[in-house]
């Protein structure tokens, strides 16, 4: 890759495209049991992991969270059981390690457990040697864990890299939930070719990190109130039930945890449940529904 974008010839524009894009849709024609939504919820379960990744090694920082392991997850378990929703947890391998009975109490649960890296890394900042060689330490050590080997992957922070489909591959992951060309689950191509690997795409609107980070010391603050996500997030799904397609929606314990921010989870999935036809799924049930289901 030589000179200034405006200089590149086709090849190379149109090469760096393909690389990695969306291709067939496979949106079912139906759900499950007649369902007219799928419901896939996840948390990260990212907790200390994000602040180690960045060195930030002092107490303050990593209470923030540790937070997410001590409050935020038992609160969310107990209301997924309320509303009989499997979710699926993607958990870094050192936030497993740092967690254990958490990781496998996700399984026990009959929540899917999968891959998010092994320290909160960012992929486009490493070789690809180093992002494979992390990738497969954190397959191995949730396997270990949790007794389960996983089947997807959410790469941290939603970093991908040029290497990261080739890796995802000969893992032999199903799928990939890190990127944001639909709304409906579609199949991944690689340079063009179809590759088996589904993706259920995820969306920075049904994420609760850039509603509610806060940083001390930057100009990062809070700007939507609770109650103001409850709204976006519930027209997000009453679109998406009036399509009859996939409601996706991306949570951090340490973030989504806290009480007033519970309370617009709690109403949320009280507004979902009120539907008639709702099936709350893993991204896993949703990846084996779509592929079983494709024409
Ligand atoms: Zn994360």
């Amino acid at each position: 890759m030589t000179g200034h974008p405006w200089q590149w010839d086709e090849s190379t524009w149109r090469g760096h495209v393909e690389r990695v894009r969306a291709g067939r849709s496979l949106r079912p024609a139906s759900w499950p049991g007649g369902a007219k939504v799928a419901v896939a919820l996840s948390f990260d379960s990212d907790h200390e992991t994000p602040a180690l990744r960045d060195g930030e090694v002092l107490p303050g920082k990593l209470a923030q969270g540790e937070y997410g392991a001590r409050v935020g997850v038992p609160r969310i378990l107990a209301l997924l059981a309320e509303f009989q929703a499997p979710a699926t947890f993607f958990m870094p391998a050192v936030s497993a390690l740092l967690h254990e009975g958490e990781a496998k109490s996700y399984v026990v649960s009959g929540h899917e457990v999968a891959l998010h890296g092994w320290i909160h890394e960012r992929n486009t900042s490493l070789d690809p040697a180093t992002e494979r060689d992390l990738a497969f330490r954190a397959a191995d050590t949730l396997e270990r864990l949790t007794g389960t080997r996983p089947v997807g992957i959410r790469t941290p922070s939603w970093d991908f890299s040029a290497d990261t489909l080739r890796i995802t591959r000969e893992l032999g992951l199903r799928y990939d939930s890190s990127l944001m060309a639909d709304d409906e689950p579609y199949e991944l191509l690689a340079d063009g070719e179809p590759t088996g690997v589904v993706e259920l795409p995820v969306e920075w609107i049904r994420d609760d990190a850039p509603y509610f980070m806060m940083d001390r010391f930057s100009a990062l603050r809070p700007y939507t109130p609770p109650r103001g996500v409850l709204s976006i997030w519930k027209d997000e799904f009453d679109a998406a039930y009036a399509e009859g397609g996939l409601f996706q929606l991306t949570m951090h314990p340490h973030i989504i945890g806290h009480r007033s921010r519970m309370v617009v989870l709690t109403e949320l999935l009280a507004h979902i449940a009120a539907h008639d036809g709702v099936w709350f799924a893993t991204h896993a049930q949703v990846v084996d529904h779509v592929l079983a289901a494709r024409p």
